[in-house]
């Protein structure tokens, strides 16, 4: 059993009523439990950043950077313990866990100067009226829930804890009950730093936990990254109690080739759009849109680069892919491998679980799917690839829009006025041009349509996390 929750500065033990089993996916095999953390555990982390509050937002921005600064070294330090924790329980190979470990640095580093740069933005604005004066000042919204999912849990509550820590609010984070310990690193950074206590609770376990924060009446915002169903709950909790809510929701992202592009280079953009992270992600580019001209000689190139991939333990063996993180991930993706044979889909490669230990799937390509099928339209969140063939421009741009979701999209073209023509008529967050899921600290994070509210990273990132208030003087 693992002490595991983190409420007023101090690690204490769960009284919830869930036990917690943390897997190693690729054995299929539970390494540590700990029990959830109960509601009235809720209340107690809801009440202590709730205390921490008034000093914490007047803690100068200079100090709060330096705790943020901290907290990027220290994440740091720890380097080998948490790729290998990763590795462990996310099934990560090696190469992405020191990525979303380096990624989650960067957050910290960054929000570090972005907090140092607020008080610039508290200023005198010019008014066209004689008479008065008015000033700006940008204030931490206060108490902040934060609930987090499970692919990658290092960077999900890096994105939130940084800008709010930044922003001078105090938080209550949730993490996914499948990666439970991976963010009790943030408490013992917490620790180890000296951050004042009730700044940052970290509080574990299921739905329950997750509804008891979400409802909370004590919080002032609350940032959920998940998926669509729980998203639309947190919402309704918070349109209850009429407060401002983030939403970063699921995906069903297209990668857009055109004719003129290098075959192969095309090719490794598309399987790492669709198998990074064993397709758990929320921008997977899941549905491919390929030119007619260039469609008979990349789909068999496709099929062959899915079937060579490596797949396996990251801990064990050298892999580009290593299993689906939990076991019912593992059985949702092969639920959709049996719709796929229900609708009479053309499979290319894959299409079905391994036959070995551990949560794993072939990397999976079905091509010429139409588009009503439910694998066209549905996240599936795991290394399945639906394509379909299109003639026209606008074809493709018609094809990659028609979708409940608008979260991210990839164009691969030699043509960049036409790329950029492309990127802009797409109906999504974020758009990359030649290259696959390139995400950059300075650039937004978030979706159009079903795939959330409001926006991640950068300043909007960190404005997310703060009440814009003016003062207005008459000089009379
Ligand atoms: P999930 O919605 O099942 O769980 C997310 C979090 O919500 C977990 O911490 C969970 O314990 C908690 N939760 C569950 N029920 C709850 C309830 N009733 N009230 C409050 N909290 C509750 O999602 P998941 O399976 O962990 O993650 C996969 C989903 O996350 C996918 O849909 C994916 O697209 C999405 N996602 C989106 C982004 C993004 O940036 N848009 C990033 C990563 C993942």
């Amino acid at each position: 059993m693992t002490t595991s929750h983190y409420i007023a500065g101090r690690w204490v033990e769960g009284q919830g009523s869930d036990c917690i089993s943390v897997n190693d996916p690729a054995l299929g095999q539970p390494f540590a439990e700990l029990m959830a953390a109960s509601v009235a555990q809720v209340d107690q982390a809801v009440a202590a950043a709730r205390n921490a509050l008034p000093t914490w937002k007047q803690v100068s921005a200079n100090e709060r950077a330096a705790y943020l600064r901290g907290f990027a070294e220290q994440l740091g330090q720890r380097r080998e313990a948490l790729i290998s924790l990763q590795m462990r329980n996310n099934g990560k190979p090696r190469h992405e866990a020191e990525i979303d470990l380096d990624d989650a640095i960067a957050t910290f580093a960054y929000y570090a100067d972005l907090a140092e740069q607020l008080p610039e933005r508290n200023r005198e604005v010019a008014l066209a009226a004689p008479g008065f004066t008015a000033r700006t000042r940008l204030e931490p919204v206060g108490v902040v829930g934060l609930i987090v999912p499970w692919n990658f849990p290092l960077v999900t509550s890096a994105w939130k804890l940084a800008p709010a820590l930044a922003a001078g609010c105090t938080v209550v984070l949730k993490p996914s009950e499948v990666t439970p310990l991976i963010e009790q690193t943030y408490g013992q950074i917490a620790d180890t730093l000296g951050l004042p206590a009730g700044v940052l609770n970290i509080v574990n376990g299921k739905a329950e936990t997750g509804a008891a924060l979400s409802s909370h009446s004590g919080l002032d915002k609350l940032s959920f990254t998940g998926s669509n169903s729980v998203g639309s709950q947190v919402m309704r909790s918070a349109s209850a109690q009429c407060r401002p809510v983030t939403l970063e929701l699921g995906g069903k992202s297209a990668i857009v080739v055109f004719d003129d592009c290098d075959v192969d280079q095309a090719v490794e953009w598309i399987v790492a759009g669709i198998t990074w992270n064993a397709g758990q992600m929320c921008s997977a580019t899941s549905r491919l849109l390929v030119h007619d001209g260039i469609a008979d000689a990349l789909l068999p190139r496709l099929q062959q680069a899915l079937e060579t991939l490596r797949v396996g333990n990251p801990l064990t063996e050298e892999v580009d892919m290593g299993p689906l993180t939990s076991q019912a991930q593992w059985l949702k993706v092969a639920s959709y491998f049996a719709t796929a044979r229900e609708e009479g889909l053309q499979c290319l490669a894959g299409g079905k679980a391994l036959d070995r230990d551990g949560w794993f799937v072939s990397p999976t390509l079905y091509t010429d799917v139409p588009v009503d099928s439910r694998l066209w339209n549905e996240e599936i969140f795991g290394p399945v690839l639906c394509a379909r063939r299109f003639s026209t421009e606008a074809q493709a741009i018609t094809e990659a829009n028609d979708s409940r979701f608008g979260l991210v999209a990839t164009v691969c073209s030699a043509d960049l006025e036409r790329a950029e023509r492309v990127a802009d008529a797409l109906e999504v967050g974020h758009v990359w041009i030649n290259s696959v899921q390139a995400v950059f600290v300075e650039t937004s994070w978030g979706g159009t349509k079903g795939s959330g509210i409001g926006r991640e990273l950068g300043p909007w990132g960190l404005s997310g996390y703060l009440s814009v208030k003016h003062v207005t003087r008459c000089l009379g």
